[in-house]
């Protein structure tokens, strides 16, 4: 039913007590169900899921007039689809579907009944509440709400439907991506913990992306100076015409050391605070879901000093702030530190107390780290900003900081940040390293980008086209 401010209201339920799909969930999860949801095959009560298999049937809500109500439109389905019902020989266990739709208009005027609609909304949330009752919520309202959830953190699925849907994805020949969370627990999947399974094995170099969190970007701003008829194909907007992304850091297991590049926001205020206050350390969660605890890391690289980057350098204790990583040294580019010092908050948070305990080293220009990791000089982002070399005898593969915020800004060259310090200087960093992946076949590492965090560049056209890596456990040979 459409209303005209709320979103519209919706019902959907089966007419069994509860839906097919939570017997499905409690046989997968090998829970028991409540008693009042099937009898067993000798009619009666039962609280074992799997009885199903076993003639065992679903019961209807509502008594006598639930099981009316089952009977019509199992007949409505069944009859009119032709492909029969229930109980009967010629039925055909499809999912048999029949839609209705209502021409509101040759009822009432549309804008009248929305207008209903929403009033009926505000009258019904405005009515008495027994004592307890926080809030009166309308049909559709919790899924509205869920959704906004999923959308941000996805959806969770059992491990065996999982299985079903691999294997059904493999019978037709369908290669899986996995993207995958790694959740413990209702606590974390509400809050942004979870981690994304990527990873890159290079041999006696592996690789991981560790997740902060997610958040979402005007593309207007990531794709400058495109119009949206220009940048938005393949991309998928959220209801709110932004587009999502997350925020990673890369882990970087190379040379016997274990480095970080960049920190996360941390415990600081950023983007999707809004729909997640009760902020955590996401880098620190993802690291230890992966085994390394926060001294474990001898190194941190600093792509630039944006908050989504940097604030994860430090933690609060005892209100005050202190090294996230209390055994590393911090690397950023001198030039970098310097901007940074400007912005009196993100130097306090993030780096004053790096200074403090001697943490803080900075380079200038191309540096070679180790046998393994070089710092590459990528400015116009911001006028520091570095990408990070990893170099393996099998492929080289490059961090690249904001110097793309989606893949898509590595096919399309001359789309940059609108909040680059210098867009001339952006793209022609943006082309260097195109080039150079191209030529070296090289992977560049996305950090933002949910969809293709991990691409190899290949020619298209004028322009370039990012080829998104498997996502799980790769090995790449020669
Ligand atoms: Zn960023």
């Amino acid at each position: 039913m459409p209303a005209l401010s709320h979103p519209p209201v919706f019902l959907d339920f089966a007419t069994a007590v509860v839906a097919q799909g939570k017997i499905q969930a409690a046989i997968d999860k090998g829970s028991s169900i409540p008693e009042g949801w099937m009898l067993d095959a000798s009619g009666s009560p039962t609280t074992d899921p799997t009885e199903q298999r076993r003639g065992g049937v679903m019961l209807t809500f509502g008594k006598h007039k639930g099981y009316c109500l089952s009977f019509l439109v199992e007949i409505l389905s069944g009859g009119l689809t032709g492909a029969s019902c229930g109980p009967l020989p010629a039925y055909r266990p499809d999912y048999a579907t029949v839609m209705m739709a209502v021409n509101i208009a040759a009822f009432q005027p549309l804008d009248e009944f929305r207008q209903l609609v929403d009033e009926m909304i505000a009258a019904t949330k405005a009515s008495a509440r027994a004592p307890g009752v926080e809030e009166i919520l309308v049909p559709g309202e919790p899924e509205w709400r869920r959704r906004e959830v999923r959308l941000r953190l996805g959806v969770d699925i059992p491990e065996p439907a999982w299985q079903r849907i691999v294997e059904a994805g493999a019978r037709c020949g369908v290669v899986v991506t996995v993207w995958r969370w790694a959740n413990d627990g209702p606590e974390s999947r509400e809050n942004e913990g979870g981690m994304m399974s990527d990873s890159l094995d290079l041999g006696t170099i592996k690789l991981d992306l560790v997740l902060d969190r997610y958040g979402e970007v005007d593309g207007n701003q990531v794709f400058c100076p495109a119009t949206q008829e220009e940048w938005s194909p393949g991309l998928d907007l959220n209801e709110r015409g932004a587009l999502r992304v997350m925020s990673n850091a890369l882990l970087i297991n190379a040379d016997g050391q274990l480095t970080l590049v960049d920190t996360g926001w941390g415990e600081a205020i950023g983007w999707g605070d809004a729909q997640a206050p009760q902020h955590t350390h996401g880098v620190l969660n993802s690291l230890a879901r992966l085994g390394v605890a926060a001294q474990d890391i001898q190194r941190v690289i600093l792509t630039h000093a944006h908050g989504d980057h940097v604030c994860g350098n430090t933690i609060q204790r005892d209100g005050r702030w202190v090294s996230a990583f209390p055994r590393a040294e911090y690397v950023i580019q001198r030039t970098e530190a310097e901007a940074a010092r400007r912005d009196e908050e993100t130097w306090r948070v993030a780096f004053e107390p790096l200074t403090e305990s001697r943490q803080l080293r900075t380079i200038s220009g191309w540096s070679e780290i180790g046998p393994t990791v070089a710092c590459w000089p990528t400015p116009g982002h911001t006028i520091g900003h570095q990408s990070v070399l990893i170099r393996s005898s099998q492929r080289q593969v490059l961090f690249v900081g904001d110097l793309a915020v989606l893949a898509k800004n590595m096919e399309r060259l001359e789309w940059g940040h609108s909040w680059a310090w210098s867009l001339d200087a952006d793209r022609t960093s943006r082309r260097e390293v195109a080039e150079w992946a191209i030529a070296n076949r090289s992977v560049l590492i996305i950090g933002h980008d949910p969809e293709r965090p991990m691409v190899s560049l290949e020619r298209a056209g004028e322009g370039y086209r990012a080829v998104p890596l498997p996502r799980r456990g790769i090995t790449q040979e020669g």
